[in-house]
């Protein structure tokens, strides 16, 4: 199996910046420290290139992106300052999506050790999200493999509003997304399908609502392939989330997800997404056990 890093390409933060860079090598050395992967099953993906983030997002927001012109509003509601490595590791976490649904749909599954950056619009980004890596990706998938239906299962705490703003209109990608209520975006997208949960709420009553939800999405949708945003927000203890959720109950959604998926053949590219655990040791805990579900879900 290969999973896909970029977690070499670090941005220049300023001190006490709430984004947790440190997060991403940490979930690659903790997977090495497992015993169940090799060195050489974690690849650096190349870099998606103009083409491809084109065909997702629109060519002068790329173009503002790559030559720092954008306004101070934009840059703020992305959250980082930007600089010639946040393009590049936007480009390279794009990337290691792009690489993992091509892995997945001749292995089963892949992923990458990153990404699920769904807040990023066709042309702008916020919350942490520059290009929305699942969108590069699906438009890759269809471009490059002919795949006519892909469905993206959204298990961030927070709504995938920038991948559903996308692909809104579009019978060819049906979204999901799964989500606190009261979490931002402030202003949810239409999603084709979207199940808000309450503050607070738990893992049985989680649970009951995804295995609802997920059966409509492939039930609507019949998927090629499908994109997991597996984020570890809707834990207990994270800063961000609202939801309740303790380590078992992300233990089995995951195996809820990547279990309904194996079991209908379905081709899944995983992506890491959120996690802000009060110690961030967890949230690596909860990203570094999606992909040892996957793991025992063994190749296809
Ligand atoms: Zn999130």
């Amino acid at each position: 199996m290969t999973l896909f890093y970029s977690d070499v390409f670090v941005l220049p933060l300023p001190a006490h910046h709430r984004f947790p860079m440190g997060k991403y090598a940490r979930i690659r050395n903790r997977l090495l420290g497992s015993g169940e992967f090799a060195e050489d099953d974690f690849r650096v993906p190349e870099a998606a290139n103009d083409a491809e983030i084109s065909r997702a997002h629109c060519p002068s927001y790329l173009a503002r992106i790559v030559a720092g012109q954008l306004t101070a509003r934009e840059q703020r509601d992305i959250g980082f300052p930007w600089s010639e490595r946040m393009v590049e590791r936007s480009r390279r976490s794009s990337g290691a999506t792009l690489a993992a649904a091509r892995e997945a749909l001749t292995r089963g599954w892949s992923a990458n050790l990153a990404g699920g950056t769904h807040h990023a619009f066709r042309d702008r980004g916020e919350g942490f999200c520059v290009f929305n890596d699942c969108a590069i990706a699906a438009r890759a998938m269809q471009s490059e493999a002919g795949l006519a239906r892909i469905a993206i299962v959204d298990c961030d705490v927070h709504q995938g509003n920038g991948t559903a703003a996308i692909f809104a209109g579009d019978e060819s990608v049906f979204t999901f997304s799964i989500h606190g209520a009261r979490n931002f975006p402030f202003k949810k997208e239409a999603s084709d399908l979207d199940i808000e949960l309450a503050d607070g709420t738990g893992d049985d009553e989680y649970l009951w609502h995804l295995e609802r939800g997920l059966d409509e999405t492939l039930e609507r949708s019949r998927p090629h392939l499908a994109f997991y945003l597996a984020g570890a927000d809707p834990y207990e203890d994270d800063r961000l989330g609202r939801l309740k959720l303790t380590k078992h109950g992300l233990a089995r959604r995951d195996a809820l997800v990547l279990g309904t998926l194996a079991a209908r053949g379905i081709p899944v590219a995983i992506a890491m997404a959120g996690g802000y655990a009060r110690d961030i040791e967890d949230s690596i805990e909860i990203h570094a056990n999606t992909i040892l579900t996957a793991r025992t879900m063994g190749e296809r």
